[in-house]
């Protein structure tokens, strides 16, 4: 058996490096010591329980909130040649059975469990007859009400786990503030684990914001240029965005499903299964879709609409590029956006103390939308993490926002608002601004006040930046009750008497499209040419042909990384194809046959293949 844990990463796993924390952790529970990680989503947190699970032996016991992911998982390992299996209520009785009885046997290496299994008496019992190897808590945050997934059955993991003493035990998170953080510690007799915090930042990501010109078309033309063959998540605030959205994509082209919580429970799952399993689908969704999405090659997450918080933000984000791959986070934000959080602040209840906390955090990301600065430093800096704010893979460190002196603009615009009594939206105001002649402006008399067509210096899109921009910089508010209705505050009146100078960013009209993108390859493989990206979308091909007869999704048989290698390396022979990253010694045995006849160009029958069908024959259980 393989004897090292960097061993086991290289012919297993086929990587060639561990990432950050990952080795650290793995000896610390070879070792013996009790763990907590707290690593970003994508950090590679499986490999740290599943390495020391292959290396003794006995049985890990993985701890897994999420049924439905399970199944995955396990799927996944068993492509690499690793012994695992689930237990869980979609099993029946004598599946499970047969599973305790592989565990007895010593036929298998890692046992996903959820919790409410793990506390059973009958489960109890049987983990006395194994004696586990290792408890991993996957999801730790979990156990916290601080957290924002809380499940009470999380408390009680440890009446099970002080029955072993001596078994390690290892809590991993991707999201827990230092409170959280704390709580898991405690809940889980964790006092004397060794702690890793893993950075935070997604280096992989590239954020990007810009002001809503038309978010159909923006959001259109964004897919089209940059992922017209990737998966994506589209995060609308309404149900029926979700569904309009959606049915928009799909006339112009996009796969697209709709995804939000009024939607029948059978369609929610199946839209969530094919969403895990095709490579190019896209689903417009409400905050409802996220929980147990661990596809790791969602090329793009976009905000159509302001998410609720930072904290929000972070996770759905997240959801982009666990593969490591570059992708997108790229959100739209207008006036009416700010307006309507800022009009959710104004009616919501609590205390002052809390009513404060509330206008901190919104403050934080309607400054990160309006900001000028590196994107990755504000977002780190907000979770406490310090950065240079120089990360080069933002829209603003891409092309740094120009400023202006907007002084004599915020005075003509908040004079506009005073003068026409603070109690008409900002239409209506860059109508009056930019001296038009509509029956409103007619009605009340707006083309006989001063102010009146004082802006046409201005485009109309340049006042609306102006005014969102006093919106957030809190130049501006907006009157509670009344959605779309602004008034002065008492900074309005500094500007107005010319005590405080005002700058704004440009807006850049022109969204950058694919010519200004990275390149998305592997360092040193030189360029991609016409041929390797024909090649790739045969070597996807092939994939989605096997992963359809193996059930299982794509990315389980190779992530996009190894494809995109193989089209640019183009491996010859067995020993070629396993140094692809991804690709360990089972893959190898497996598909090394078909994919080198595939990028040889022959014609692929997959019956002549029975190597890559081994998976299904043991998939019994
Ligand atoms: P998490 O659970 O922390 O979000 P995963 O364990 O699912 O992350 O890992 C994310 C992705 O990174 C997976 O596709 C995994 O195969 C890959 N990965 C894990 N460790 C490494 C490594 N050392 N080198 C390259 N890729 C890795
Ligand atoms: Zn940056």
């Amino acid at each position: 058996m393989d004897n090292s844990p960097r061993k086991v990463l290289r012919t297993v796993f086929g990587y060639d490096d561990f990432l950050e924390n990952q080795r650290e952790i793995i000896e610390a529970v070879l070792k013996g010591n009790d763990v907590f990680a707290l690593m970003p989503t994508g950090g590679g947190k499986s490999l740290c329980y599943q390495i020391p699970a292959m290396l003794a032996p006995g049985v890990a016991i993985v701890v897994s909130p999420l049924i439905a992911l399970m199944e995955d998982q396990v799927k996944g390992l068993r492509q690499y040649g690793v012994r695992a299996a689930y237990l869980n209520s979609s099993l029946s009785f004598h599946e499970a059975q047969d599973v305790q009885r592989r565990a007895a046997e010593g036929g298998l290496g890692i046992l996903y469990v959820a919790p409410e299994r793990l506390l059973t008496d009958s489960f109890r019992h049987f983990l006395g007859n194994i004696r586990p190897r290792l408890f991993a808590i996957d999801e730790a945050h979990c156990v916290s009400q601080w957290g924002h997934d809380f499940r009470p059955e999380y408390l009680r993991i440890t009446e099970v786990t002080r029955m072993f003493p001596d078994i390690p035990r290892m809590a991993l998170t991707a999201t827990a503030d230092a409170i959280t953080r704390q709580d898991i510690l405690e809940k889980l007799d964790l006092r004397r684990a060794e702690v890793f915090i893993s950075s935070l930042d997604r280096p992989n990501i590239r954020y990007r914001v810009q002001p809503k010109q038309g978010e159909k078309r923006q959001l259109l033309r964004f897919i089209k240029d940059e992922h017209p063959q990737g998966s994506g998540i589209v995060y609308v605030r309404t149900r029926k965005r979700s569904e309009s959205m959606a049915a928009w994509l799909a006339e112009n082209g996009i796969a697209a499903l709709p995804y939000h919580a009024g939607l029948p429970a059978d369609e929610r799952v199946d839209s969530q299964r094919r969403f895990q399993e095709e490579d190019t689908l896209v689903v417009v969704a409400t905050n409802a879709f996220g929980m147990g999405i661990d596809k790791p090659d969602v090329r793009f997450v976009a905000h159509l609409d302001l998410p609720a918080n930072m904290e929000a933000y972070y996770q759905e984000t997240g959801r982009a590029g666990r593969d490591g791959r570059p992708a997108d986070a790229w959100m739209l934000y207008s006036f009416g956006d700010v307006g309507a959080l800022l009009q959710l602040f104004a009616l919501s209840e609590g205390g002052d103390g809390i009513k404060r906390i509330r206008r901190k955090k919104l403050d934080a990301l309607l400054g990160y939308c309006e900001s000028a600065a590196c994107r990755r430093k504000l977002l780190l800096n907000y979770f406490d993490e310090s950065h240079d704010g120089r990360c080069g893979n933002c829209d603003n460190c891409l092309n740094p926002p120009e400023v202006w002196d907007g002084t004599v603009a915020a005075q003509k615009a908040l004079s506009c608002v005073y003068r026409t009594g603070q109690r008409f939206g900002v239409r209506h105001l860059i109508d009056v601004l930019t001296g038009k002649a509509t029956e409103k402006i007619e009605k009340w008399g707006h083309d006989r006040i001063k102010t009146f067509g004082v802006g046409k210096d201005l485009d109309a899109s340049t006042w609306q930046s102006v005014y969102r921009q006093l919106l957030s910089a809190g130049l501006l508010a907006v009157e509670p009750g009344r959605f779309s209705s602004v008034r002065l505050t008492d900074e309005s009146w500094l500007v107005l008497k010319g005590e405080q100078t005002v700058f704004f960013r440009k807006d850049l009209s022109q969204p950058k499209t694919a010519k200004g993108r990275r390149p998305s390859k592997p360092a040193d493989l030189g360029p991609e040419t016409e041929e390797s990206r024909a090649l790739f979308e045969t070597l996807r091909n092939l994939r989605l042909e096997i992963a359809q007869r193996l059930k299982v999704p794509s990315y389980v048989i190779f992530h996009d990384k190894s494809l995109k290698e193989m089209a640019l390396a183009r491996p010859a022979t067995a020993s070629d194809f396993s140094c692809i990253t991804g690709v360990g010694a089972t893959k190898t045995r497996r598909y090394s046959a078909v994919f080198l006849a595939c990028i040889r160009g022959e014609e692929i029958v997959l019956s002549q293949y029975p190597e890559i069908g081994e998976i299904t024959v043991e998939d019994g259980s």
